[in-house]
């Protein structure tokens, strides 16, 4: 199936075209340096660049696939979670072109994106499977079977802070530049991960995450040290803890539940020294580590699309058109459509 996906769900406006599970266009805008100055994503502003970037990037999409909207089968749309005005215009703007070319609609949960977006260079998932999803605003560790047809069972979700998040605020606190993920992952590469021993919360308690505690402890170790503190060990040694507390858990989960695949997706999954120590736990335990691409991992329309190729393969329902956005969607499947299955 040809599947054209939108997703708008925070600051990024991506489109992709997939066809029988490969991506054969997309295209991407941010608002990320208009958020810049506010320290975090507007959603006014976010929701405005939507409604701008949204037909040029369709356009640069298909072109880039060689192909028109006559050979699409379908139109997939995050429908949730995420911010809500910027949420309506992806799922507006899949609606009008799903009217207009005649074709069926797809509410996909944004997180169900993530991860089908290792299948677009990695291939279908195995019969089962464990995710670890790592972003902005989740920390989930998920239990996975066919990814169109099966529920999605919570191993473990972050009680507090999502990795992300605290990645960024940490940024904030060495004075590093926004977004702070990436800024932390450059950071680090120059400091000793063993320099100070930063909390691990909740190791060897099953599978919820925290961060707040290790957020409050490099905030008050860089008090203590006043101008004096190195900002590439303070960035590695943080990075360490939490790559750490990630990755243990995620292979006990694989262990436990004799599951002989770990996914790793969203935002954080870009991490290098998450892939690193990832692939040297996996490999120790006899565990297939897949990882898609770094700019897989970060929000794109493609992983969209990817879900809606899958969701159509499967016979699935499409969404009614009255589909409404949803904020805070748990994740318990990939469609969104209220009445499937
Ligand atoms: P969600 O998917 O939970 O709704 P989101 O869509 O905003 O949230 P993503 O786009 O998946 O999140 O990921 C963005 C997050 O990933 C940000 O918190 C960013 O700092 C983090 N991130 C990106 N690259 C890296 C990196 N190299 N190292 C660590 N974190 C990173
Ligand atoms: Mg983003
Ligand atoms: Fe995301």
């Amino acid at each position: 199936a040809v599947v054209l996906g939108i997703e708008t769900s925070c600051d990024e406006t991506g489109v992709g075209i997939v066809a029988d599970g490969r991506l054969i266009g997309a295209a991407l805008a941010s608002s990320m340096d208009e958020h810049a100055r506010y320290g975090g994503v507007v959603p006014e502003i976010a929701a405005r660049a939507h409604l701008e970037s949204l037909v040029p990037c369709v356009e640069a999409a298909f072109r880039q696939a060689g192909i028109g909207p006559a050979e699409l089968d379908a139109v997939a749309v995050t429908s949730g979670p995420g911010l809500a005005t910027a949420l309506q215009t992806g799922l507006a703007a899949a609606k009008a072109y799903a009217l207009a070319w005649d074709r069926p609609l797809y509410g996909v949960h944004h997180l169900a994106g993530h991860v089908a977006a290792d299948t677009l260079e990695h291939g279908p998932l195995p019969r089962r499977s464990v995710a670890l999803i790592v972003s902005g605003g989740h920390t989930s560790l998920l239990l996975l079977g066919d990814l169109a047809r099966d529920p999605i069972v919570h191993l473990g979700d972050t009680r507090d802070d999502a990795a992300g998040e605290a990645f960024d605020k940490i940024a904030r606190i060495l004075g590093l530049a926004y977004p702070g993920g990436p800024a932390v992952d450059r950071a680090a590469r120059d400091g000793d991960p063993r320099a100070i021993d930063f909390p691990r919360a909740m190791l060897g308690a099953g599978y919820d995450f925290s961060f707040s505690g290790l957020k409050s402890a490099v905030a008050r170790h860089v008090e203590r040290d006043g101008p004096g503190f190195s900002v590439p060990d303070v960035a590695a040694s943080f990075q360490e803890a939490v790559v750490d507390v990630l990755t243990r858990k995620a292979v006990d989960a694989c262990r436990a539940h004799g599951v002989d695949t770990l996914v790793i997706v969203g935002g954080v999954a870009a991490n290098h020294r998450l892939r690193r120590v990832a692939a040297e736990r996996c490999g120790a335990a006899g565990v297939t580590l897949r990882i898609p691409s770094p700019r897989l991992c970060t929000d794109n329309g493609a992983m969209i699309a990817a879900v809606g190729g899958l969701l159509v393969a499967a016979g699935a329902p499409p969404s009614p058109f009255d589909l409404a956005a949803d904020p805070s969607a748990p994740l318990t499947r990939a469609s969104l459509t209220p009445d499937r299955l």
